[in-house]
C-alpha cells in the first residue's frame, strides 16, 4: 500500500462490554510514523532550551488539567478498557499525579562536584535530556502508563512520541490533547496509534534520532524490543510482566488480608501486572481465610462497568477465552472451584466470572503463568522457607504481598523475596513518589520516585584541570 493510500486507514476503537465502536482514530503507516520523527526534533530542541521552571509549570498546568478533566477521563477510560467507575476514577487520579510529581522534580535535577583523588582536577557531573523517547504502553491503565513516562520524559526536556495501546488510544489523545492546552509546544509530545505496533515502533527506533525507547507491556514483547534496540545501542527502560505472590503468615490479621486480597487481585478485574496471582495461606488460617475471601468473591458484580458493576469485561473475548482455559486445566489436575461470583443474563464471552480455586497442585500452570483476569489460586503452606522458594520461583519478579502479624516477620520475608515491589499488610504498592519496577524478566530500570525521571537523562562528566 502506498502512503497517500495508507493515510486514509483507521483504527476502530471498540468498548469491550458491548462491542460497540466508541470512534475512529488514524491507523499510522511507516511512513507517516517515520515523518513525524522530524517534528519530534524540532520540539526537542526547543523543548531542551526551556528552564526547569519553565517545564514544571507546563506540567503543573497539565495536572490541574488532568484534574478538571477528571470525570471525562473516567469515562473514557471506561468505555474503552470496560473497567469499573471506580477502577478508572482512582486510575485518572493516580495518572494526574505523575504530572504533579515530575513538575516538582523537574527543579531538582541532580548534580555533583568533586574533587578528583589525585588533586589538581575538579570533576562536574551533569544530566542532559537523553533526547527523543519512544514510548509504548499496553491496555491496561490507558492515562497512568502514559503519564508515568510522559511525566519524567518532560521534566527531562525530552520529546516523546507514543503509541498506545490499539485497544485503547483515545485516553492517550485525550491527555496529549490536556498537555498541549497546558502549554506543550507542538512536536514535543506526538502520539501514534496503529493496527501494527510494529510497523510504527520500527519505523521509530531505526531513526537515528531516537534515543530512548521506555516500554510497558507483556515480557515477550519486552524482548524483541531488547533485541531490536540493540542494533542501535537504544537506552531502554522495560516494565514486563508480573506474578505475583500473596503470603499470608498463621499470625496475620485475616480481615485485613481478605480486604488487601481483594484490592490486589480484583482491581481491574485481575488485569495489572501488579495483580496478586498466587495465594500461599498457612494452613493454620487457610479455612478463615478461604472462606471469607470467597464470600467476598461470590458478591462482586459483574457486568457493564457504565451501569456500575464492579468488575466489566476481560479486554477481548480471546483474553478471556485464555483464562477459562487456565482454569478447566487447573480443575482437571485437582483444583477446585470454593467459590465464584455470578454473570449477568446474556453476558458475552468477554465476561468472567471472578474465582476462587482452592487445593491447587503445585505444577499447575496456573500458578505458572501471568493470569490477567480475576481468579484467586489457592496454596497452603507450613513451611517457611519453602514457600518463600515457591514464591521465587517465576522468571519475573515485579511484586509481592506479605500479611504478617508482626511487621518484622513480614519484612524479614520481604527481603528474601525475589521482586522490585512488595506490600507489607497492603494490597497496593502503587505510588508516584516511589521507585515502580521488577527484578528478574519483570523489566529494567524504575518509573516513579527521582528514579523515574534518571531513566529519561544522560549523565556527562566534566573533567576540569584546576592547576
Ligand atoms: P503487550 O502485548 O506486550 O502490548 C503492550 C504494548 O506493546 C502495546 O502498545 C502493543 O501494541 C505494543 N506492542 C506489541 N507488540 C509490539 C511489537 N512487536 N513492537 C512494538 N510494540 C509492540 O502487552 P499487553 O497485553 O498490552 O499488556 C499486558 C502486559 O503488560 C502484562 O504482561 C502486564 O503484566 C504488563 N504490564 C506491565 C506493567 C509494569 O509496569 N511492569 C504495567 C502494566 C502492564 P498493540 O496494542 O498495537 O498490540
Amino acid at each position: 500500500m502506498t502512503a497517500d493510500h495508507a493515510q486514509d486507514r483507521m483504527l476502530a476503537v471498540r468498548n469491550p462490554a458491548t462491542g460497540a465502536v466508541l470512534d475512529q482514530v488514524h491507523d499510522h503507516s511507516a511512513e507517516q510514523a517515520a515523518a513525524i520523527v522530524d517534528a519530534a526534533a524540532a520540539g526537542f530542541r526547543s523543548w531542551r532550551g526551556t528552564t526547569p521552571r519553565q517545564r514544571s509549570e507546563v506540567l503543573m498546568a497539565a495536572f490541574h488539567g488532568m484534574r478538571e478533566q477528571a470525570q471525562r477521563l473516567r469515562d473514557l477510560i471506561v468505555a474503552e478498557n470496560g473497567k469499573s467507575q471506580a477502577d478508572a476514577a482512582a486510575e485518572v487520579s493516580y495518572a494526574a499525579e505523575f504530572f504533579r510529581w515530575y513538575a516538582e522534580e523537574a527543579v531538582r535535577s541532580p548534580g555533583d562536584y568533586t574533587e578528583a583523588p589525585a588533586g589538581g582536577v575538579r570533576n562536574v557531573v551533569t544530566r542532559h535530556p537523553v533526547g527523543i523517547a519512544v514510548l509504548i504502553t499496553p491496555w491496561n491503565f490507558p492515562a497512568a502508563m502514559a503519564t508515568r513516562k510522559i511525566g519524567p520524559a518532560l521534566a527531562a526536556g525530552c520529546a516523546v512520541l507514543l503509541k498506545p495501546a490499539s485497544e485503547t488510544p483515545l485516553t492517550a489523545f485525550a491527555i496529549a490533547e490536556i498537555l498541549t492546552e497546558a502549554g506543550v509546544p507542538e512536536g514535543v509530545v506526538q502520539v501514534a496509534a496503529s493496527s501494527s505496533a510494529s510497523r510504527v515502533v520500527t519505523a521509530w527506533l531505526a531513526d537515528d534520532r531516537v534515543r530512548k525507547l521506555s516500554f510497558t507491556g507483556s515480557t515477550g514483547v519486552g524482548r524483541r524490543l531488547l533485541a531490536q534496540c540493540a542494533e542501535r545501542v537504544v537506552n531502554t527502560s522495560m516494565e514486563l510482566g508480573g506474578n505475583a505472590p500473596f503470603i499470608v503468615t498463621s499470625g496475620a490479621d485475616i480481615d485485613a488480608a481478605v480486604d488487601g486480597a481483594m484490592l490486589a487481585k480484583f482491581r481491574n478485574g485481575g488485569q495489572a501486572c501488579t495483580a496478586a496471582n498466587r495465594f500461599y495461606i498457612h494452613q493454620d488460617v487457610l479455612g478463615e481465610f478461604t472462606e471469607k475471601f470467597g464470600a467476598r468473591i461470590a458478591q462482586l458484580r459483574v457486568g457493564d462497568p457504565a451501569s456500575g458493576a464492579d468488575i466489566g469485561p476481560m479486554i477481548t473475548e480471546q483474553a478471556a477465552q485464555e483464562i477459562r482455559g487456565l482454569i478447566r486445566r487447573a480443575t482437571e489436575q485437582g483444583a477446585v472451584i470454593a467459590a465464584q461470583a455470578h454473570l449477568p443474563e446474556g453476558a458475552t464471552g468477554a465476561f468472567l466470572a471472578p474465582t476462587l480455586l482452592t487445593g491447587v497442585p503445585l505444577d499447575a500452570e496456573i500458578l505458572r503463568e501471568e493470569i490477567f483476569g480475576p481468579v484467586a489460586p489457592v496454596v497452603a503452606w507450613t513451611d517457611l522457607d519453602a514457600v518463600i522458594e515457591l514464591a521465587n520461583a517465576a522468571e519475573v519478579g515485579l511484586s509481592a504481598y506479605v500479611y504478617a502479624g508482626k511487621l518484622q516477620t513480614a519484612m524479614k520475608i520481604a527481603e528474601r523475596l525475589e521482586a522490585g515491589m512488595v506490600g507489607i499488610n497492603r494490597g497496593i504498592v502503587s505510588d508516584p513518589s516511589a521507585p515502580f519496577g521488577g527484578v528478574k524478566q519483570a523489566g529494567i530500570g524504575r518509573e516513579g520516585g527521582d528514579f523515574g525521571m534518571e531513566e529519561f537523562t544522560e549523565v556527562q562528566y566534566l573533567s576540569v584541570d584546576w592547576s
